[in-house]
């Protein structure tokens, strides 16, 4: 690292919060799938934001409809409406298959607002007692970071001197459907799951695992609460991951590229029954459903509707997944894991650990990022170029020595 890279490192851990522990990078730059750091150096980004940059860094068609906006209206608050409200809901609604939208901001707040929908539908709609709802969540879930969300959480990290914990849930193994079918009670509310474990290392559900949870929650009048909001919006070949197993949930739980990686735009989509039992002051957020989050997301959604990111996540995801089939050959991968253009993979312990790896990628100009030791994740914005998408595999390939 040069001066300046190291200055700005330097200072950044002096006056910032140590509660991450990024590459040994400072960026400038970025466009489509390339960022480039203030020393001029380039790297083809394998992240993406953790999906919250599916249609590439500094997309055209967002920017426009971003500038736009700036020059309009850019905050009400919910106080008045405002011109690109009523779009907003109607297409995501629309897009989702569903009637009702509560935007939010960020994802942790999206699934604060899911848990609170469930408690509220629970109580007024399915007659649960007082203070009695429960809901019920998968164990190496991540839904977010607020104190209500890490109480649920099953990584020691996430909870550690953060208690006392919100009680209600319960967490079962993901993909076990004995034990989910025994976790639910009358009481239960809601079944709060990511269709596909992101952070956890892209972990697949078992085949059949979420149309029988559909199934046992629709008999047992309970919510199907996806969290889609690593895995939705065209990330795995499809709107939304649960698309693959014929699924369709009672509520998405969306963020991250929904604010087209310009702005933080959150949201949970329902039916009106489940939505519909909010009343004025029970819920809110002063940058809710902004008017530069609605024009931005907007656009994302228009894009979402041509079906192409899609498309290109099934074809281009096929083959990623091909080429890193290959390596598993190898011996230098243990596994592969996920969908469309999205994969976890698993280092072989003789071949370094998942962040080593990603040094060393890094050192070749390749951007991904690591977890839980021996896995890196893959997840490329979906604009990126089959070559460029060669070319990082290439790396990936001199890194591990085949
Ligand atoms: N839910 C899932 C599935 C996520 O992957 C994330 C972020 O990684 C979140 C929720 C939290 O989103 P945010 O970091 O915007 O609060």
């Amino acid at each position: 690292t040069s001066s300046t890279t190291a200055s700005q490192i330097a200072a950044i851990d002096a006056h910032s919060a140590h509660n991450y522990h990024p590459l040994p990078l400072v960026m400038a730059t970025a466009d489509g799938a390339w960022m480039t750091d203030v020393e001029g150096r380039r790297y083809l980004d394998l992240l993406a934001g953790y999906s919250a940059l599916n249609f590439g860094h500094g997309n055209r068609r967002i920017l426009a409809a971003a500038k736009a906006q700036l020059e309009r209206v850019t905050l009400t608050s919910r106080a008045f409406h405002h011109d690109r409200f009523a779009a907003f809901c109607d297409q995501l609604a629309q897009l989702c298959g569903m009637e009702m939208v509560l935007p939010m901001n960020t994802g942790a707040e999206a699934v604060e607002t899911a848990v609170k929908t469930a408690r509220k539908w629970g109580y007024r709609v399915k007659g649960v007692p007082a203070e009695m709802a429960k809901i019920v969540v998968a164990g190496n879930n991540f839904h977010g970071r607020t104190t209500t969300i890490i109480s649920f959480s099953t990584d020691p990290e996430a909870r550690a001197d953060f208690g006392p914990y919100t009680p209600g849930f319960e967490i079962v193994p993901y993909g076990d459907l004995t034990a989910m079918r025994e976790a639910l009670t009358e009481n239960t509310v809601a079944v709060l799951l990511e269709p596909i474990q992101g952070e956890a290392g892209v972990l697949m559900p078992p085949a059949g695992y979420l149309p029988a949870v559909r199934e046992l929650t629709r008999e047992r009048n309970v919510l199907f609460v996806a969290d889609e909001i690593q895995s939705g919006l065209g990330r795995t070949g499809r709107t939304f991951a649960c698309e693959h197993e014929g699924v369709v949930p009672d509520a998405y739980v969306l963020g991250k590229a929904l604010g087209g990686g310009v702005v933080p735009v959150s949201a949970v989509v329902s039916s009106a029954e489940v939505l519909g039992v909010f009343r004025p002051g029970e819920h809110g957020s002063t940058f809710g459903g902004n008017p530069l989050a609605c024009a931005v997301s907007l656009e994302v959604i228009a894009m979402l509707r041509t079906g192409e990111f899609q498309a290109r996540a099934t074809e281009l995801g096929a083959h990623l997944h091909r080429e890193l089939g290959l390596l598993t050959g190898t011996g230098r991968v243990t596994e592969v894991r996920g969908r469309g253009l999205w994969a976890g993979v698993d280092i072989a312990r003789a071949y370094g650990t998942g962040r080593e790896v990603s040094e060393k990628l890094m050192d070749r100009g390749v951007l991904v990022k690591d977890t839980h030791g021996v896995t890196i994740r893959i997840a490329p914005p979906l604009v990126i170029g089959k070559e460029d998408l060669d070319w990082g595999l290439a790396q990936l390939r001199a890194v591990l020595g085949v």
